[in-house]
């Protein structure tokens, strides 16, 4: 693979303007007329409302391939989110990430983001079946060997560059416990700038139980004063508090959402409008963001076939028509 400069390098070129991260935004420049790919909607309407990422975690169970990469370019997505699980991606091993680096360029995809391991040793097609992984874990060894793992998934960031990495507090539905936020703190304070160092920005994600509520997140970052940023996961909040209610203190933090549905109990991970979530209303609340705001579809394997990616481009346009709806009402 071709590389020009090293990932810092690259990073501080992509955010001084001077190269762009979307190989289709830069091969169009080259043409006065024309314009970036966009959806049919957005042409119409003649702008785009949000960044479309697809969360490679609708695949974790399986070996993430060329095959699957192209699978995913040729439906017209260019932004993915890698879920960072052993079956997955061996994400420890420098030549399978020589490798993924390869085969993203030849794509001409781009990583938006990567999802922090959360087990570790999971058996191929057995989801949940490995030893969680908590980088607030109050055993001073087990959390260490967590923040190890995570140390890992940053390094990717010096072969594929990455802005974001999302991350989770706890290793599961956990109460919240003053141990558990002193071991999360001595765990992002050195993570934070590990991460800093290659580019990328660590994102707190939202997940059900106590630890990992979007009040306690808040408090924690006022707390620690750490410089972390937030990821507001719908699906997350709507098994807890509610869409509307978890929103309000992650907002001020917020760099992308995790899009998907569910009934309310159980974290599903289904198709947006498959579950119960009220979506225009979750959409009303995005549509203060700015344009282009990153909307990442993270879906779950329901069946070998499903959802499919027509599924999820065709739930992306409904995300996008609902969003440009809210924003619409909100100009008149
Ligand atoms: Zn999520």
């Amino acid at each position: 693979m071709r590389r020009i400069r090293g990932a810092k390098g690259q990073r501080e070129a992509i955010d001084a303007g001077e190269v762009s991260t979307d190989h289709r935004v830069s091969a169009f420049r080259n043409f006065q007329d024309a314009e970036p790919p966009r959806t049919q909607f957005s042409r119409q309407k003649n702008f785009l409302t949000m960044q479309r990422v697809f969360s490679t975690y609708r695949y974790s169970d399986e070996p993430l391939t060329s095959a699957l990469l192209a699978e995913i370019a040729q439906t017209g997505i260019s932004h993915v989110e890698i879920y960072c699980t052993p079956v997955h991606l061996k994400y420890g091993s420098p030549k399978d990430i020589r490798t993924l680096a390869e085969w993203i360029g030849e794509h001409r995809l781009t990583v938006h983001s990567l999802h922090s391991p959360t087990e570790r040793d999971l058996l191929p097609g057995k989801r949940e079946s490995g030893i969680p992984i908590s980088i607030s874990d109050p055993e001073r060894v087990r959390r260490l060997d967590a923040v190890d793992e995570v140390k890992r998934t940053l390094e990717i960031a010096e072969q594929i560059p990455f802005r974001y990495l999302v991350q989770h507090i706890g290793g599961g539905r956990e109460n919240h416990d003053p141990r558990k936020i002193d071991a999360a703190f001595n765990s992002l304070e050195h993570l934070t700038i590990f991460a800093k160092q290659r580019g990328v920005s660590i994102v707190l994600e939202n997940t059900p139980g106590e630890l990992g509520s979007p009040s306690n997140l808040r408090h924690f970052v006022t707390d620690t004063r750490l410089d972390l940023k937030f990821c507001f996961d719908i699906g997350h909040a709507h098994m807890e508090d509610g869409v509307e209610i978890s929103f309000e203190p992650m907002r001020d933090h917020l760099v992308m959402v995790h899009a998907h549905d569910n009934h309310g109990e159980k974290d599903e991970h289904l198709l947006p409008q498959s579950g119960n979530i009220d979506w225009d209303a979750a959409m009303s609340l995005l549509s203060g963001e700015k344009e282009d705001f990153p909307v990442v579809l993270e879906l779950r394997a329901q069946s070998a076939s499903a959802p499919s990616l027509a599924d999820a481009t065709a739930a992306f346009e409904k995300l996008e028509q609902s969003l440009a709806a809210r924003r619409s009402a909100a100009n008149s």
